[in-house]
């Protein structure tokens, strides 16, 4: 599987998607009807899935039977208005998403004290909680991002806390969060310098902690540093971002991020099972252009694009569980099809995903996978929803770069209307004041006030009509 993909041109590009499209532009760009942030993914999700197909994975270490499909808490369903206490989980739905899930097998649930403004381990603490101990195994992780929680004390007590929450004695896989954000300096600050990997690893010799890990986000002196401790630190498991297009073109994504390809085969030479997040690319590979669609719809017409994504990763002998952030019912069935039981890829199915995500990175989008870890902004930006317009609109070809443009004044209204119906005014680009407090919190790296300047500058062009 090891597969090296050659570098695409612009030529292989119109062989596939047709040579009458407007290269140089990014208006050939179409999107099928699969999204992550709707609700409408098509493929196999009418489908009820088996209640007895899910396929399982062995964690090493203890012997835990995983499934393939883990459930991501970082985006659970949330209320209309949040609470009097500020809770803005919708426990009632979130209860029967767990439910469901749980009835068809799924039993590892992932969540952190960071996720969903706080609220996530309260509400998987609150569904789990109702299901039989032996019947689930949760995640969390220790979440000291700011500063001002590095203290040992800081850190024990966030650490408390997640048991509190979760309402467990014990806790079957923790994860140090981030590593590699702020580098070795934030590595040292957060679990070295303060005792807390050591704190750790004791916990687990105690059994209040089962498997011991740590979710990568980049700076491979960091994740090659932790690795090299394996020996010391014995790391049951190791959440890395795995998706096809990841696999080798990460880098041109985003320089500071490392190809999974690189990520995998360092845990498969170490015999250290690899957990995955962002399978589908914070849904850009649910929702791909038409074209690359197409393609994958004449190979399986009954399959949803999010599936490919998800068998892809499943393929991997190497990965424990692929986890999922699932908003809706159909999502969770969905991607329970894909996983029960999984039929992983054959060589030429892997071939069209490598040629898929090189035509992707052909036309960048923002990377922008919704996780929200850059707000709040404290001057009130929407910088997700802000994001996952801009990257709307360039799938729908509704991105007009001239006004010879073919479909420009169709294009230019639905991006102009989309934007004041999807960000409220006050919430919008042009009041970002470049501040760069929300930088250094996205794992993408996203220069966030450039693109926000240079969104807002297009849109004013688009007003004034002078693109
Ligand atoms: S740079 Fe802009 S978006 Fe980021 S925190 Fe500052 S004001 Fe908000
Ligand atoms: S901009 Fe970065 S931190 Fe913010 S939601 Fe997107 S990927 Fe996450």
């Amino acid at each position: 599987m090891n597969k090296t993909p050659k570098k695409i041109t612009r030529r292989d590009f119109l062989k596939v998607t047709g040579g009458s499209l407007a290269i140089g532009t990014l208006a050939m760009v179409g999107c099928n009807s699969n999204s992550s942030n709707g609700t409408t993914r098509g493929g196999n999700a009418s489908l009820e899935p088996a209640t007895d197909k899910m396929t399982y994975r062995t964690t090493p270490s203890t012997g835990d039977k995983v499934s393939l499909l883990g459930y991501g808490m970082m985006r659970l369903p949330i209320l209309p208005t949040p609470a009097a206490d500020g809770n803005v989980v919708d426990q009632q739905a979130t209860n029967e998403l767990v439910d469901y899930a749980i009835a068809h097998g799924v039993n590892l649930f992932d969540t952190s004290p960071a996720y969903m403004q706080g609220y996530s381990e309260r509400a998987t603490g609150i569904a789990l909680s109702r299901h039989p101990r032996e019947k689930y195994y949760v995640s969390t992780k220790l979440s000291n991002f700011a500063p001002n929680t590095w203290s040992r004390e800081a850190s024990m007590r966030i650490y408390n806390r997640s048991f509190e929450e979760l309402q467990v004695d014990y806790i079957d896989y923790m994860l140090l969060h981030a590593i590699g954000l702020g580098g070795m300096e934030n590595l040292h600050g957060r679990y070295l310098d303060n005792g807390m990997l050591d704190f750790l690893v004791e916990e687990r010799s105690k059994g209040k902690i089962r498997n011991l890990g740590f979710s990568y986000h980049g700076d491979i002196e960091v994740f090659d540093y932790l690795l090299s401790k394996h020996d010391e630190y014995k790391w049951d498991f190791v959440l890395i971002q795995l998706n096809y297009v990841d696999w080798q073109h990460a880098k041109e994504i985003n320089p500071r991020n490392t190809n999974a390809e690189y990520l995998l085969g360092e845990l498969d030479k170490r015999g250290i099972p690899a957990t995955v997040m962002e399978p589908i690319l914070g849904g850009r590979l649910a929702k791909l252009p038409d074209y690359l669609a197409r393609r994958l719809k004449q190979q399986r017409p009954n399959d949803s694009v999010a599936s490919w994504a998800f068998r892809y990763c499943g393929s991997y002998p190497g990965v424990l569980s692929v986890l999922s952030g699932m908003t809706y019912m159909e999502h969770l069935q969905d991607n329970i099809n894909s996983f029960a039981p999984l039929e992983p890829l054959t060589e030429n199915e892997f071939e069209l995903l490598f040629d898929t995500a090189r035509l992707m990175v052909e036309y960048p989008l923002i990377p922008c996978t919704d996780c929200k870890y850059c707000m709040p902004c404290p001057y009130g930006i929407d910088i997700p929803t802000l994001f996952l317009h801009y990257n709307k609109c360039v799938c729908e070809d509704n991105f007009p770069q001239s006004s010879q443009d073919e479909n420009y004044a169709k294009a230019r209204k639905a991006f102009l209307v989309g934007y004041d119906r999807s960000v409220p005014k006050l919430r919008q680009a042009a009041h970002c004041i470049g501040c760069n407090q929300c930088v250094h919190h996205c794992p993408q790296a996203i220069k966030i006030p450039t693109e926000l300047m240079r969104i807002d500058q297009y849109i004013e062009q688009l007003k004034q009509n002078s693109i």
